[in-house]
């Protein structure tokens, strides 16, 4: 486990919901734009926020089991709390423990929502009863480092989680980070295979200068293929507001 605290959801349409965020750590892929690159490997230890919002921490040695977990989310809940957002790192890396400490936080009748990378469509599909909103991302050619055929692949399995979340009735959403160089050809192809998700969100990845115009085709694309109502562009806004 990387960390445990409160904040503000800080992307896609939950923007500003607060979330007790439970941190993975652990990433086997390699996005140019990461931002959680402190937690691509796994840590020795878990940074515990003392109290809800006090940005106090303390330091638990790795493993944590669920239950310590769970003790940890339990002192964070609060009215005011929207949801459990489980991330990462990549939380699926950790299939038996993702899965049951999703399933222990729905049957506590806490609000779960996931995000993953999407590698494996088998994976989340063990997980899946257990959640109630689904981020699941859409890597782009060029934005991982991988060969062209770990890409397709990788593709692949995301549309594969987007369609098995959309058709469990899930609350899902499509993450779609662009970069400058993105290519219309590549969204386009992307967004013909979607599935009928809630929302597609493209994400201009975070200090890379984007024009408005690169933007306003990019959002022309998802808008058609997924409908003005779901199509929506939003950056970062935690990073833009200095929050974890
Ligand atoms: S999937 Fe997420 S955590 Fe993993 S390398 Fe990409 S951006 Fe970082």
């Amino acid at each position: 486990m990387g960390e445990i605290f409160t904040s503000l959801q800080g992307e896609g349409p939950l923007l500003g919901r607060r979330q007790v965020f439970v941190r993975f750590s652990g990433c086997s892929l390699g996005c140019s734009y990461c931002d959680t690159r402190a937690y691509l490997r796994r840590t020795e230890s878990c940074q515990l926020e003392a109290a809800p919002g006090s940005r106090m921490f303390i330091r638990i040695r790795n493993p944590l089991s669920v239950d310590m977990v769970i003790e940890c989310v339990k002192l964070h809940a609060a009215p005011e709390v929207h949801s459990v957002s489980i991330t990462g790192g990549e939380p699926l890396e950790q299939p038996e423990f993702a899965e049951t400490l999703a399933g222990e936080l729905k049957s506590l009748g806490m609000r779960v929502y996931l995000e993953t990378n999407g590698f494996s469509c088998d994976l989340f599909s063990r997980i899946a009863e257990h959640i109630d909103i689904a981020a699941i991302d859409v890597k782009l050619p060029g934005t991982v480092r991988c060969s062209r055929d770990q890409s397709d692949r990788l593709i692949e399995n995301e549309l594969a989680c987007l369609r098995r979340s959309s058709e469990m009735g899930i609350h899902t959403i499509a993450k779609v980070v662009v970069l400058q160089e993105t290519g219309e050809r590549d969204l386009e192809r992307i967004c013909r295979e979607m599935p009928s998700v809630d929302a597609i969100v493209i994400q201009p990845a975070t200090g890379q200068c984007m024009s408005e115009l690169k933007l306003l085709a990019l959002h022309s694309i998802a808008s058609r293929h997924l409908g003005a109502d779901r199509a929506m562009v939003i950056p970062q806004m935690h990073k833009a507001l200095g929050m974890m």
